[in-house]
This record gives C-alpha cells, structure tokens and sequence, in this order.
C-alpha cells in the first residue's frame, strides 16, 4: 500500500466523506491550493459533488464503495460527524485518514466527549449518564432541576433533547429519548453561545480564530457575531479551551467547540466538532484563509498560516424556503455577501445558503446597525422574532473587548 508523502504536492486529491456545504466549500478552498477532491456520497447531486473533481456514489458502511474511494486518493477527511467510524476503520487501513477515527468517536457520543473534555481540564455543565429509571433519579438528585436529558449520539439541531423541568417530566422525557443510554445535563442560563475554531497540523503548530457569538432560531444557527461582544477574559478562555481540546485530541484537521457562557462569565464547553462548522463561514470572507483552507491544510500537510481576521462579520443562514426565497433581494442588495449551495429543494429548516456582511475591523454595530446591515433579511418579521429579541436585549457577559 502506497502512503502519500506529506505535504500533498498540487494536483494530489483529498477525499472527502459526505457530501454536503461544508464539504462544497472545502472543495472549493482545496481547489485554490490546486488540489482535487473526491466526494463519497449517497446523495445523488449533493453540494460537494456540484463542484468536486470526482464523485463516489455510495453508503458510507458499504466496504467496496469505500475501497474504490480509498483507491483514488490520497488522504480522507470528513465533513460532518454522522460517518460510520467502522467505516472510517476500514478506510484508514487504506489510506491516512485525518482527524484520526479516534477524533470522531469522541464527538459522535456526548458522553465520551464530556468524559473527554473533563479528562483535559475543559469545565462542562454537570452531568451523569443515564440508562435506567434509577439513573434518572439518582442524576437528578446530583444535578437538580431544571436539566436537559438528550440523546448520547446522532442528535443535532437542537433533535433528541427534552428541557426537564419538574419531576412529572422525568417520565415522558425518559420514554420519548432513544436509543439508550442518555445523558442528564445541568440546565445552563446561559448569558450568550459562543464557539472557536481552531486548526492544528502534524507538526502540533495549533492556531484558532476568534471566539465567535452564535444565536439560534428554532434550534437552528441563524446568526454568527464575529467577533463575538464577550469580555477579553471571556475571548482569550474561550480560545485557550479550543487549542487545548485540539492538542488533548492530538488532532490534525479543523475543530469547532461550541461553548456556553454563564451569567457568572464563566465559559463552558458544550460540543465539539471536527470538521468545518457553521460557526466558521464568516471567515471566508473576513480572513485572509478561511476555516476551510486552514482545513485543507492541516489534511494536506501544509503550513497553517494564522487564523487573522480583517474585518469585523455577521453571518446570517439562509435557512428554508422563506429565507431561499430572498435570494433575488440578497443578489440586489449592495454588501450582503452571498453564499447559495446548490440544494435542488427548499425544505422548511434546511440550510440553503448564507450571507456575509462585512465591517472594519473593530466596528461590529450593535442591534440597530446589524438589523439595518441585513435589511432584506429582516423584512420577513414572523422569521425573525427571536432575532429581534436577541438584538433588542443583547448584552453578553462583559463589554467587547
Ligand atoms: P446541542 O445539541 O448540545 O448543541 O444543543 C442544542 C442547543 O440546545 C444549544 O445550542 C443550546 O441552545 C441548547 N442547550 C443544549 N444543552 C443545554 C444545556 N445544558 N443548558 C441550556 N441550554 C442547552
């Protein structure tokens, strides 16, 4: 079996396992630095393979869909979590995979993850693992109430997680949560969510962008604050906990880690993700090299460059038919950078495409400037009430820094 030799020299093809906008714009970064990617994918027409150099169509568990894809590149990488990591085993017998499968079975388990998280010094909401009745029980007898009983694996979007709030729900929430075992969280009332992404290659050279603000609506990302109006304590935690957490994983690639901040100003790690995140688009046009060319890189072997960013970004999801529908108001609309991914059908909460808007650095406007700085994208108000909430009352734990 024949190993690459890194760096990746042009011309050289990363494979990609998935095939949806993260891996498009990877694509579409990989293809700057000269290199050609390889989609695998069972969706026929998906957004990565729009604009890939060569397509496998196929499951991601079938073993000889991934022996051909292993067989017609040089390295795997994958983007988004849900990929069999059996199957990412059997592609790494064939090929280098990075991040190591052993990166994504810590994030495809909240448990493992918040086990790991801990074990690095990452302070989580509290939490217990729960597989009986009795575990329910004793986890909220140490947690209290409220708490938030999710899923271990497969859940994103805010899916496989109740709010429990008095005993009466333990039941329900406990009944209506599978598959097994489940997880007990402490409720955060968070003042603000933020994430950082960092970057960190074979060398261990590790580099993360700025901590960003994400605001959410019906469980789905619709804003990101770049940089996020946190105290420069807050920042510089938020940032030291991504580089740590990519230095505990020993990882080689791209992480996002989601995090909370408490009323008390203190920053908690919720999530990982190792792979390109929704929370990063913004730097694809704030930065001189995006979350996804610093991806591309680690892959590929190169120098990470520093994750610098020029302008001051909101970047708003374009998210089912109602916001698709905008497209030709975006289009018209001078300094609303467009971004569309090329999904043939607009379903309700599916993320058609995003919009970008750029500040001077150090001048990100408060509620009344980034309402006015998305004009077409704040004329549907039933949409956006919860942003108008957010933007009205928005005072994250301490002052911009
Ligand atoms: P997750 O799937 O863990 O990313 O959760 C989705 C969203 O649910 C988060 O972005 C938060 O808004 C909310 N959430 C999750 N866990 C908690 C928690 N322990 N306390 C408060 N809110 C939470």
């Amino acid at each position: 079996m024949s190993r690459p030799a890194f760096p990746l020299p042009p011309n050289a093809t990363i494979g990609i396992v998935g095939g949806g906008q993260l891996g498009r714009m990877t694509v579409l970064a990989a293809a700057r630095l000269g290199y050609r990617c390889h989609v695998l994918t069972p969706e026929e027409k998906s957004p990565a393979a729009q604009v890939a150099a060569a397509v496998t169509l196929g499951e991601y568990e079938d073993p000889s869909a991934l022996a051909d894809f292993a067989s017609r590149v040089d390295v795997v990488t994958f983007e988004f979590e849900n990929v069999s990591a059996g199957g990412l085993d059997l592609l790494a017998a064939l090929k280098p995979v990075r991040p190591a499968p052993a990166v994504l079975r810590v994030s495809q388990d909240r448990i493992a993850e918040k086990s790991f998280l801990n074990g690095a010094g990452v302070p989580t909401v509290p939490w217990r693992k729960v597989v009986t009745p009795a575990d329910l029980a004793a986890a909220v007898g140490a947690i209290g109430l409220p708490a938030v009983l999710k899923t271990t694996r497969l859940g994103y979007d805010g899916k496989g997680q109740k709010l429990v709030r008095e005993r009466a729900d333990l039941g329900p929430a406990f009944t209506a949560l599978a598959p097994k075992p489940l997880i007990l969280e402490g409720f955060v009332d968070f003042a603000c969510e933020i994430s950082v992404i960092a970057a960190r290659g074979a060398d261990g050279r590790a580099v993360a962008f700025d901590a960003v603000e994400n605001r959410h609506h019906e469980h789905i990302l619709d804003l990101t604050l770049a940089p996020a109006p946190v105290g420069s304590e807050i920042a510089a935690t938020a940032r030291q906990i991504a580089l740590r957490v990519a230095a505990a994983l020993d990882l080689v690639g791209l992480i996002a880690v989601e995090m909370f901040v408490d009323s008390n100003g203190r920053v908690l790690a919720n999530e990982i993700a190792p792979r390109p995140h929704n929370s990063g688009h913004w730097t694809i046009d704030a930065c001189p090299a995006s979350q996804f060319e610093l991806f591309v890189r680690a892959v590929a072997g190169l120098k990470l460059p520093e994750a610098r960013r020029h302008s001051d970004a909101v970047m708003k999801n374009l998210v089912g038919p109602e916001e698709a529908s905008l497209w030709g108001d975006i289009l018209a609309s001078p300094g609303l950078i467009p971004h569309l991914y090329g999904k043939a059908e607009a379903r309700p909460g599916r993320k058609m495409g995003h919009v970008t808007r750029l500040f001077p650095r150090g001048s990100l406007p408060g509620a009344f400037g980034i309402r006015a700085a998305l004009a077409p994208l704040r004329a549907r108000a039933d949409a956006l009430e919860a942003d108008e909430r957010f933007l009205a009352g928005h005072a994250c734990a301490g002052q911009p820094a």
